[in-house]
């Protein structure tokens, strides 16, 4: 499960919170509005986009904070909003209690197909809800119980065939959806530290940020910190044979960074 902290997006302090021991379910939800398609092949724009919402919740409709429990890009990163055992704001009066607030980052214009990615996210996003905030088993649209389109054809025919995980486990084979093209190297947003030993590790990440780097991942070594690396130096010139060791980091944190 890949998730990000509200200290990971920047989270502004919530005004408050009322505590929830726990809830039903968990109802899915989109933003109802447009999502710019540019997000499906630029992780580095789902902070902003998470920010954003938070903003127009706390500012706009004048909420306590983000009116989301957990928000899903379509990365597959799952955001903590309120996260468990917090009342949520989405549902509409008098139906937050029941359950918790779960965005899939598409909406009604824009960007408006789930990716595969985004829908394991939104399952891990539940599982993490029951786990860490007692949510019970029920899994429904906004639109159960409230009038709304919410959460939109595509999320709420998924909701309606019980969330599966996609192309997993199921017997019935899981419908083919479109998927962006993720670059292995989304923007300004690292997220698997490089495949490197011990204090070299540091002094590359701490000349990344200087440069205006994120580094999501500080210290994890993944096997995915491989590919990044190479994605990393292919993407920059810097190494044509592919080889990852400690000389051509150094390269990498001299060469310009554009
Ligand atoms: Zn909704
Ligand atoms: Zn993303």
């Amino acid at each position: 499960m890949k998730l990000v902290s509200r200290e990971g997006w920047g989270a502004r302090a919530s005004r408050g919170s009322t505590r929830l021991s726990s809830t039903r379910g968990v109802k899915v939800h989109y933003t109802g509005s447009r999502v710019d398609p540019r997000l499906a092949t630029d992780h580095a724009r789902c902070d902003d986009a998470v920010r954003g919402i938070q903003r127009s919740h706390m500012d706009g409709n004048g909420w306590n904070d983000i009116g989301y429990s957990m928000v899903c890009c379509p990365h597959g990163y799952v955001y903590v909003g309120r996260g468990p055992h917090r009342l949520p704001a989405a549902n509409g009066a008098g139906l937050n209690s029941g359950h918790y607030a779960v965005l899939g980052l598409v909406g009604s214009s824009g960007l408006t197909e789930p990716t595969d990615a985004m829908l394991d996210g939104i399952r891990d996003a539940i599982d993490y809800l029951r786990r860490e905030g007692g949510a019970g088993k029920e899994i429904k649209g906004h639109r159960d119980g409230y009038a709304t389109d919410c959460p939109g054809k595509a999320l709420y025919a998924w909701v309606r065939e019980g969330a599966p995980r996609p192309g997993g486990g199921s017997s019935a084979p899981a419908p083919s959806r479109s998927v962006g093209r993720v670059p292995a190297w989304p923007g300004r947003l690292l997220t698997q530290p490089p495949v490197m030993r011990g204090g070299d590790v540091r002094t590359w990440q701490a000349r990344m940020r200087e440069r205006g780097w994120r580094i999501a991942a500080d210290g994890a070594y993944g096997p995915e910190s491989e590919s990044v690396c190479r994605a990393f130096q292919a993407e920059k010139g810097l190494a044509a044979d592919g080889v990852v060791g400690p000389l051509t980091w150094r390269a990498a944190w001299e060469a310009p960074v554009t």
